[in-house]
């Protein structure tokens, strides 16, 4: 692949002050995007990255906003648009959990999941589709108008005792990736997912940070190892870039082989 393949365009990465986020703000900037990393409120952990970033000779501009609020999502579009004059990559990274039996999820809870991780990645993608349109194809930097990435989680498909919230907003995901996907098409607008299995990141530290979480996680993937966020990273510049131009609607699972029901490897 073309180690700049993402040279000139912009980006914005949502959630990107830890995790799978940072990972793939780093891996665009190394791929030659200017890239827009969103934060909440963990602004020193988000101007480090963008100074590692520009120590490499990057270009990279932390904005903070709350992904769940729609006057802080046009904020942040208006803040990289003024810094960068337009944007090409919108990556739907922001997410968290708030697990708990059933019975006992509270409406908040629910509610602050489903904002988060669903309305959130609709509210983003509403205005980064609306910057595709208006600008259209600019074909010095990419055959497409504009790309949205959605990072969902192998949860859209495998039930999830205790995170009823969380799955239900994944599994909310791939359908409204899919649906834009097919809407904006016709615009040479990509829209696709992509579901990682177990990553080790802070989002998940329960299940990797004694032995005992780790077999039983291990249990899970066929391929024996726990993920890293390098490796969604690799697959979003793929993605993001002009090498898939032909993938669209697609959910990419990573997961070293979790989608495989590796409860069923005896036969
Ligand atoms: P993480 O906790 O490191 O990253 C999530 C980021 O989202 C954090 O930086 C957090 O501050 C940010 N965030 C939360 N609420 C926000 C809001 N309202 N506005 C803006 N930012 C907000 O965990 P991660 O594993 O890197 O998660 C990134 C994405 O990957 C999430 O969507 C998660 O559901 C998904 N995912 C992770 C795994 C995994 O195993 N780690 C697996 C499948 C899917």
């Amino acid at each position: 692949m073309n180690t700049k393949a993402l040279q000139g365009q912009v980006a914005l990465v949502t959630g990107a002050s830890s995790g799978i986020g940072k990972a793939i703000a780093i891996a665009f900037a190394e791929a030659g995007a200017k890239v827009g990393v969103n934060y909440r409120s963990s602004a020193e952990d988000a101007e480090q990255i963008v100074s590692g970033i520009r120590e490499k000779g990057g270009e990279a501009v932390a904005l903070q906003a709350n992904v769940a609020k729609e006057d802080q999502v046009q904020r942040l579009f208006s803040e990289l648009i003024e810094t960068y004059g337009t944007i090409d990559i919108l990556v739907n990274n922001a997410g968290l959990q708030k697990d708990a039996n059933f019975i006992d999820m509270s409406l908040e809870d629910w509610q602050l999941v489903i904002d988060v991780n669903l309305t959130g990645q609709f509210l983003c993608a509403r205005e980064a589709a609306k910057e595709f349109i208006r600008r259209g194809v600019v074909e010095e930097r990419s055959c497409a108008a504009g790309k949205i990435i959605c990072i969902s989680s192998v949860h859209e498909k495998i039930p999830w005792a205790t995170h009823a919230n969380y799955a239900a907003s994944k599994g909310g995901i791939n359908m409204l990736m899919r649906t834009i996907a097919q809407e904006l098409a016709p615009h040479k607008i990509r829209v696709n997912s992509i579901a990682p299995g177990a990553i080790k990141t802070p989002i998940n530290r329960q299940d990797w940070e004694n032995e005992e979480a780790k077999a039983e996680l291990l249990n899970l993937i066929p391929y024996q190892r726990i993920g890293k966020p390098e490796d969604v990273a690799r697959m979003a510049v793929w993605l993001a870039s002009d090498d898939s131009d032909y993938v669209v609607g697609e959910t990419l699972f990573i997961d070293g082989g979790m989608m495989l029901y590796p409860g069923f490897a005896e036969g």
